[in-house]
């Protein structure tokens, strides 16, 4: 089948639904409130299976060339001991959000993105067969479809980059805060943090965020005392972290919700950008494969909204075990226990 989708919202989803749909012929508009792609960004643990997306996509080449490649991770405690080694079968490439996003850009029509152009009444969109609703986790169209808003999940996180490379990946876990550190690309290090809000209230009241994560996290191992002396002068974001309730569907009319809209879930398993990646091509395959809109939206749902509602409850299980304050030791023994089982 073919026809017309408004998109709202450039961000992964989005973009990569508007490419899908494009190559299949349809129409497409996408409706962004920012004024244009962003210049700077972090790096995405992109796993295979969004990989996969990415060259179904026709960017997937692109994005390889871009990114870093990584081979599991080493979980430590503060002292710098190991408690685990994750996933050491598994590769994930780690790509630097605005490479991912100006992949996934390029080569679109120019007419195709109308920037500085926030959706502010869900019932006065443009007419189309289709409403790609791809606003994130902070969705208005989730809230003017399903009245529901994101669950605060009581941690904060904080990250960026720092000059100098990284040789390898460390998550390391103390009482109710963690610290991660990964490549970003040849010359800089991804870094980022995860605290507990109330820690991060009293560690932090009338201080910068830099003298806030030396203060959190002074007297940790080397490899994170590295990364705290290289932050000055570097760009911090810092957001309070929410993950969606489950829904009773992803789909409302002719509205499909897609990305962080769908399941914005807690960052802990790298997967969020991954899964919105796995919406935008199964959507694409279900719409230009079905006779109708509301035969392939129903087969949109049915594949998408069990999976990542799965993946959600992992991610906050994974956000609360992460920054868990007491029992530790027996924490640490029970996720080794598991990383050798998986
Ligand atoms: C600390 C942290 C680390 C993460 N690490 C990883 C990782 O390693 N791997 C991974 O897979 N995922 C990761 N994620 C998750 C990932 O960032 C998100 O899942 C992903 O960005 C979701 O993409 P999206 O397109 O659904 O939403 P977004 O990226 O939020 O894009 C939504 C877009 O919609 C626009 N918009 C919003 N409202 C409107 C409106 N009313 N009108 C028009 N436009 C609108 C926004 O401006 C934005 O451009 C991480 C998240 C965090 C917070």
């Amino acid at each position: 089948m073919r026809g017309s989708a408004v998109v709202i919202g450039a961000g992964i989803a989005g973009l990569a639904t508007a490419r899908g749909l494009l190559d299949a012929g349809w129409t497409v508009h996408v409706l962004e409130r920012s004024p244009g792609l962003p210049g700077t960004g972090t790096a995405l643990g992109m796993w295979p299976e969004a990989m996969r997306a990415l060259d179904q996509l026709g960017v997937g080449g692109q994005v390889r060339a871009g990114s870093v490649e990584q081979r599991g991770a080493r979980l430590l405690r503060p002292d710098g001991t190991e408690i685990a080694r994750l996933g050491p079968g598994r590769t994930v490439r780690l790509v630097p959000r605005p490479a991912l996003l100006a992949a996934l850009a390029e080569g679109l029509p120019p007419d195709v993105i109308a920037w500085n152009a926030p959706v502010t009444d869900h019932g006065a969109l443009p007419a189309a067969d289709v409403v790609v609703a791809a606003d994130g986790i902070h969705s208005p169209a989730r809230a003017a479809l399903f009245g529901v808003a994101p669950r605060p999940l009581g941690t904060v996180a904080l990250r960026g980059t720092v000059p100098g490379a990284a040789h390898g990946a460390t998550e390391t876990w103390g009482p109710a805060r963690l610290f991660g550190i990964t490549p970003h690309d040849a010359e800089r290090t991804n870094w980022f943090a995860s605290v507990r809000a109330d820690v991060l209230g009293s560690a932090g009241a009338g201080h910068d965020d830099p003298q806030v994560l030396h203060r959190l996290y002074g007297d940790w191992h080397p490899d994170v005392r590295r990364v705290l002396d290289a932050l000055d002068g570097t760009a911090i974001d810092r957001r309070t972290l929410f993950d969606v309730p489950p829904l009773p569907s992803h789909v409302q009319g002719r509205t499909a919700l897609l990305g962080d809209a769908a399941h914005g879930m807690a960052p802990n398993l790298g997967r969020g950008a991954c899964e919105a990646l796995i919406d935008a091509t199964t959507l694409v395959g279900a719409l230009t494969a079905a006779p109708d809109v509301p035969g392939a939206l129903h087969r949109y749902d049915a594949a998408r909204r069990r999976p990542t509602t799965r993946t959600v409850r992992l991610a906050r299980a994974a956000n609360s075990v992460s920054t868990a304050r007491h029992l530790l030791p027996v924490r640490n023994v029970v996720v080794a226990g598991a990383a050798r089982l998986s």
